[in-house]
Formats: structure tokens, sequence, C-alpha cells
């Protein structure tokens, strides 16, 4: 008989197995969870608040599901990456960010406290760690300055399989602990949103990981924006805006052709935003396309009223891609012109470079070695 992975369910469901299957009472899913998440146990045999024989029992039916850490690799900068094969034999990738290169840090730290929040007492305290993972193998939105993209869809991330990368690498690299999770790895999350919903779900219910510290990226499924607070919990919102007329939108990103700039801009501002919540909209510049003085002047235009901070991303190029990477005085360019005019706006230096760190170039390079 194979095997059940506890890491399958959600609590009703887990509770079900438990009290269907094993006879047990339902107050072992709650204790099962504790060990799973916070405890960040692999073996039912770690868990030392059940019998022996419990334990015994419980392992002859189930056991606790990880991701085969393929490879790991540290950049100069200090920036990890980890490939994680996955059962069918495919491949994502997380990257964890140190806080030197990770430039957008809070200077105030615990201005996203949630009171009571046990982990977020703890995260204020250490130094802020951000983990990037991903939400699909592959990517089905096709944009053309984005390795992922280019590899197309491959499948949809398990909730499991979405929660794992962060317990996996927390394990990895503990003592130190993951404060930040940004939903910024390969694939387009709100794409496999009951997927993506049901992790967040676990992360922020199981593992006790702080909303506020959770930020979820998307190149802009307009209506699924608008359906994400209604099914998952309160996260921050980042959008991938990456241009500032709906023609050279609609041509770096086909999404764009169904829904135009127009209509993501409705969503973004009828999303509900806590006390002091930004939207973070992403801005990919790419040399002589989206990254001129009226380009600047057309995005603070667009971002009128919106609270939100912007991510300027140098374009990170690949091999054979049609893109240049701007110059930096372009970039500082483009940077003041929006500072200047009120708005926040952070340059993202390009994060492990050596290590192809960039959104899905390390899948790529196993992708074309097969
Ligand atoms: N699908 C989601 C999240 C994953 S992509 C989204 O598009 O938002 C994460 C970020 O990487 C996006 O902002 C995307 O614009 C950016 N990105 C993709 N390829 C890039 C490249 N070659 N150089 C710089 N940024 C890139
Ligand atoms: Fe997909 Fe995001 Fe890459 Fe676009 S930028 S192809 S949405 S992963």
């Amino acid at each position: 008989m194979a095997l059940t992975d506890l890491k399958s369910f959600d609590k009703p469901s887990l509770e079900e197995f438990l009290i269907k299957k094993e006879g047990l009472p339902a107050f072992r899913a709650g204790q099962l969870l504790h060990w799973m998440y916070e405890k960040n146990v692999t073996g039912i045999g770690e868990i030392t608040e059940f019998s022996k024989t419990l334990r015994e029992s419980l392992s002859q039916k189930a056991f606790i599901s990880t991701l085969k850490v393929k490879e790991r690799l540290t950049s100069g900068d200090g920036t990890e990456k980890y490939l994680f094969e996955l059962d069918d034999g495919n491949f994502i990738e997380s990257v964890l960010i140190p806080p030197d290169v990770d430039q957008d840090r809070d200077k105030k730290i615990g201005r996203n406290k949630e009171p009571g929040s046990k982990a977020d007492t703890l995260a204020d305290k250490t130094p802020r760690l951000t983990l990037c993972i991903s939400s699909q193998a592959g990517c089905a939105v096709g944009c053309r300055f984005c390795l992922t993209g280019k590899l197309g869809f491959i499948r949809d991330l398990e909730p499991r399989e979405i929660v794992e990368q962060v317990l996996s690498v927390q394990r990895h690299i503990a003592p130190r602990k993951i404060t930040n999770i940004v939903l910024m790895g390969m694939g387009e999350p709100l794409n496999n949103l009951k997927n993506v919903a049901a992790a967040l779900v676990r992360l922020t219910e199981f593992l006790h990981f702080p909303k506020r510290r959770i930020t979820l990226s998307t190149a802009g499924i307009a209506p699924r924006i608008t359906e994400l607070p209604q099914v998952a919990p309160m996260v921050n919102l980042a959008v991938s805006l990456n241009a500032t007329t709906d023609e050279t939108r609609s041509l770096i990103m086909p999404i764009n052709k169904r829904y135009g700039i127009s209509s993501l801009m409705q969503a973004i501002r009828r999303f509900p935003l806590p006390p002091r919540g930004r939207i973070t909209f992403e801005y990919v510049l790419l040399g002589g396309i989206n990254d001129s003085q009226a380009d600047a002047r057309r995005l603070v235009k667009l971002l009128h009223a919106i609270p939100s901070k912007v991510n300027l991303i140098p374009f990170n190029g690949h091999e054979g891609s049609e893109f240049q990477t701007p110059s930096a005085e372009r970039v500082l360019a483009f940077q003041k012109a929006l500072t200047d005019s009120g708005c926040t706006a952070i340059i993202r230096k390009s994060k492990g470079a050596d290590i192809l760190a960039a959104c899905g170039q390390l899948k790529a390079k196993y992708e074309l070695k097969k």
C-alpha cells in the first residue's frame, strides 16, 4: 500500500484522515501540523510528543514529504540559489537574498508588525533574509525578456511544493531565519491561484509566517488581482508593470493584450490595502524600449494617488536575448525623474549574476543540458 503524504493535507482533510483512517482524535492534527511546519521535522519518528507506538503505527501508513535539493549555489554577493528536483523530475528554484543584497529593507524595524505574532518577534531581532520562491514549473505568460517565459509552461506546483521551498531552505540555513518571502521565482502565481492561496494559508496558519512579510508578484492578471483578497490571506502585492503604454507593454508582455494597462490599474486601485500598506511596482528597464524620460513621466501619472513604491530592475541579460541592459546613467536618470516627482523608486541590482540567479536562469541551464 502506498504511503500517504501528511504534507498533502490542509487542516480539515488531515483531521479526516486521522479520524477515519487512523481512528485518532482530531487534536492530533494540530500536533502534527505544529511538528511538520513550526518544528520542521521530516520524519514521523521525530515527533516525540507522540508515543513510540503511535509513531510506529502512523509510519506504516503515512510519511512527511520533502523536496530534493539538486544543487545549492552561493554567489559572491551572498545570494544562495536552491535548485529543487520535483518527484516527476522537473526542476524549480528558490533564491535566498541576504540583507546587504536586499536593498529594499525597511529602515524602521517592525513597521509591518502584527501584534501578538510569534514569528514576527523573532524576525524583528534577526537580519532580513528574503526567500524568493516559485509557484509554477515554467510559465505560460511568455514575457519576452524572461527566460522562464521562454521555457514555456510545464505545470502548476502543488501547495506542498510551494511551502516546502520555505521549509527546506529554512532547514538548510538554521539557525539563520527566513524573515520575508516573495513569490517572484518561476511562474505566475495568479495563474495557479488555488494552490498558491492554499500555500499562503499553510505559511500563515501552520508556520505562523506574518502575512505582511509575504509578497506576491504578478504580471497583472487583472481579474485575479480582484479575486486574490477573497481567497487568500492578505499578503503584499507586487505588479510587474514594465511599460507605460499598451503598445510597448503588449510588445514585451503578451498578457497585456488581454488585460491592458487601464483594466490592470483599475484592479490595482481597488485592491484593499492595510494602513501604511503599499503596492510595489516592478519595472524591468530595457534599453531603448521603456527607459526614456517620457516613460518615467507616464509612470508617475499612472501611479498617481496609489500608495506605492517602484522597484527598478535593470534587465538581466541572457544568451540569445534581444534586449539591452540600459547604462547606469540612464537607470539613474529614470530613477531621478521618479523621485523628483515624489515617487519612491529603488534600483534593484542584479542579484547573484554569477550563479545565474535571475528569474528562471538556473533552471534553464539544466533544461539545456538534457
Ligand atoms: N510572474 C511573476 C513573478 C515572477 S517574475 C511576475 O511576472 O511578476 C519576477 C520578476 O522578474 C518580474 O518583475 C519580472 O518582470 C522580472 N524579470 C523577469 N526576467 C527578467 C530579466 N531578464 N531581467 C530582469 N528582471 C526580470
Ligand atoms: Fe512568467 Fe513572470 Fe517571467 Fe512573465 S516575468 S514569463 S509572468 S515568470
